[in-house]
């Protein structure tokens, strides 16, 4: 009986050890990359006229950026809540709880929360005069996201250019836009998307600068 005590002892301490040796492997490598975003604040975030008077909204800030929780009886109401939200800043997400599913909004638009899903583009308010900012879309107020990819918008080498074209609806859904050659004014695709561009430029995307009609091209920060 003895020695089998001593077997069961064993075992156990092997098991038990070999759970905290697991443990340690999962915790670590998450502590190592736990790099934290950088969130402006303060955020620019708009709610629905009277709303942030009447009800408290619960923050949470994460490694991937800041949370603004509110919860709803349901969908519609989830919904309606996020079409009068404006997030004019990124990793700022307004998240609409409900019993059916989860909605959230960010700078680019409403998704589902437990899949990031597309639900419907942000719709965005005008400024009541364009103003000229390095950061922000002159004609909107939001940000504008530096194209990542390729790098620039155009790489000049041995015997010519080579210009990169993305189309506008990507550019929207990534938050991209577009930057004056001549003043420096920065436009979101989305605007771009909701104006119809120079009718005389021959069926060409013509697009100008909000400031001074100047061209542009892809900001790429
Ligand atoms: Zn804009
Ligand atoms: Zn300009």
């Amino acid at each position: 009986m003895g020695t089998w005590f001593a077997v069961v002892a064993v075992i156990l301490a092997v098991v038990i050890g070999f759970t905290i040796m697991l443990r340690r492997r999962i915790d670590v490598p998450k502590r190592q990359h736990r790099v934290e975003v950088y969130v402006k604040m303060p955020y620019r975030v708009s709610w629905p006229p009277g709303y942030a008077d009447s009800r408290p909204i619960r923050q949470v800030k994460t490694p991937n950026g800041l949370y603004l929780m509110e919860a709803f009886g349901g969908r519609a109401a989830a919904l309606e809540f996020l079409r009068g939200c404006e997030v004019r800043d990124e990793r700022v997400y307004v998240i609409a709880e409900n019993p059916e599913s989860n909605l959230g909004k960010d700078l680019v638009m409403i998704f589902e929360e437990f899949d990031g899903a597309f639900v419907e583009i942000a719709e965005r308010s005008v400024l009541p005069t364009p103003e000229l900012s390095r950061e922000d879309c002159a004609r909107c107020g939001y940000a504008v996201i530096p194209a990542q990819s390729p790098g620039s918008s155009a790489i000049t080498y041995g015997d010519g250019t080579v210009r990169w074209f993305a189309s506008l609806d990507q550019m929207e859904m990534d938050g991209y836009g577009h930057q004056c050659q001549a003043c420096g004014a920065l436009a979101c695709a989305r605007c771009y998307r909701s104006v119809p561009q120079h009718p005389n430029a021959g069926g060409k995307l013509d697009l100008r600068c909000w400031l001074c009609d100047g061209r542009v091209d892809v900001f790429t920060g």
